[in-house]
């Protein structure tokens, strides 16, 4: 339903009808989608988890994955726009002050603005606690120098959360070495790269950007000097579910395709459904959608019910993330020559999917924190 309301305000989309499914056609040429995205803003589908005290909708982790993944069957590019939105604002949820939290919270329910999340460097991925990016107090500011890359929504941010480097002993503790900001993107000496061409959703905006001699007011700082690595890390909790989320209705868009061709695409005599290789590849894929689902909906639930979910994130995120990969190569290979061809819409799944075994910690980083969250339940 949601994607037939979003149809109404696409007037410069290149939109195909292919057997009767709606495609949004990645192209180069594909544009940040700002109707889109203005419209979600209105109808209350962006920024859902905002708190009530400033001025959002405070819903639900399983609420908003319900949105997330609706948003994704029409198109994942869009879906990680939006999403990056409550990456950015995650760190000021969980650690920002009242004023933090009423200022840069609200100021995006009033208008529909972006924000980002910039942590990972072009030298520093994975392993957060390798980032070069410092910043120095003097006086009331910190003077911030370095450079983020891969930031989703980077071009088009009003605000980004910022980890940084400040205490320059490498024997110093990660969980006291940082410190996260609050910065505003029109500050001085920011300087934003290219937007990236990427191997799928296209639409998204990310860029590397450059920090020289940022100045952040003290008031910016999350929380206080050093505990910028606890949030950074500690807003994946809430947001990893919803990037599962995203997946499952990426594979859910890949079945739904791939069931509907093999229904209408006859060999030798039959529907390719009527062949029992392809309908068990169909039961295969349909077992993992549910999963996949089944899988965020505890991740988003434990986070409704107050209780440390990391060991159910990371495992939503990382079989949601394997499974849209399998999930859409396999709609690719049921549509035979057409699958690999761009004029039909599994070829742009298959792109835009890789994205989620990446991005929010790798499908290594979530196996690495799954088996020390399942380790640590037996060494207790
Ligand atoms: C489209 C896109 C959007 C993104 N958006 C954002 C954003 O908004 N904000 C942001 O901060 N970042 C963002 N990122 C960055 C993303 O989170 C990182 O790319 C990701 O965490 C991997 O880091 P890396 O690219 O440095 O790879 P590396 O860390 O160099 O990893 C390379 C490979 O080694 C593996 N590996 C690394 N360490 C280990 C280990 N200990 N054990 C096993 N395997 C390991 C990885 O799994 C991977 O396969 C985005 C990236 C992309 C491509």
């Amino acid at each position: 339903m949601i994607f037939t309301i979003f149809l109404s305000c696409l007037p410069f989309i290149n939109i195909q009808v292919v057997n009767n499914s709606v495609l949004i056609l990645s192209s180069p040429l594909l544009q940040y989608p700002v109707p889109l995205i203005r419209r979600a803003w209105e109808l209350g589908l962006i920024n859902s988890h905002i708190p009530e005290d400033c001025g959002g909708l405070g819903l639900s982790s399983f609420d908003a994955c319900l949105i997330t993944e609706e948003l994704a069957y029409g198109c994942t590019g869009v879906q990680t726009a939006i999403e990056a939105n409550s990456l950015g604002q995650m760190p000021v949820i969980i650690a920002g002050n009242d004023a933090q939290r009423k200022k840069y919270l609200g100021r995006m329910v009033e208008e529909p603005l972006m924000c980002a999340y910039c942590v990972t460097e072009p030298g520093a991925g994975s392993d957060v606690a390798g980032i070069k990016t410092r910043a120095v107090k003097k006086g009331d500011e910190y003077i911030v120098n370095g450079q983020k890359m891969w930031i989703t929504n980077g071009g088009k941010a009003n605000w980004y959360f910022l980890l940084t480097r400040t205490d320059p002993d490498p024997k110093c503790s990660a969980s006291k070495a940082f410190t996260g900001f609050i910065v505003e993107a029109d500050t001085p000496g920011i300087q934003l790269g290219r937007k990236e061409m990427n191997m799928g959703q296209r639409c998204s905006d990310t860029r590397g950007i450059t920090f020289e001699d940022v100045r952040i007011p003290k008031e910016n700082v999350l929380i206080g000097e050093g505990a910028g690595f606890k949030i950074a890390m500690g807003a994946f909790d809430k947001t990893r579910p919803p990037v599962a989320a995203g997946a499952t209705g990426l594979a859910q868009r890949a079945l739904d395709e791939a069931t509907k061709y093999a229904l209408e695409r006859k060999t030798f005599g039959r529907f390719i459904a009527e062949h029992q290789a392809v309908s068990f590849m169909l039961a295969e894929m349909a077992m993992k959608v549910e999963l996949a689902r089944l899988a965020y909906q505890r991740a988003a639930w434990e986070v409704d019910d107050g209780r440390r979910n990391t060991y159910y994130a990371s495992i939503a995120k990382a079989y949601a993330g394997d499974i849209a990969n399998q999930v859409a190569s396999d709609a690719v290979q049921i549509f035979g020559g057409n699958g690999f061809n761009s004029e039909y819409p599994v070829e742009k799944l298959m792109r835009d999917a890789k994205i989620y075994q990446i991005y929010e910690g790798t499908a290594q980083i979530q196996r690495l924190i799954i088996s020390r969250e399942h380790l640590g339940k037996y060494k207790q």
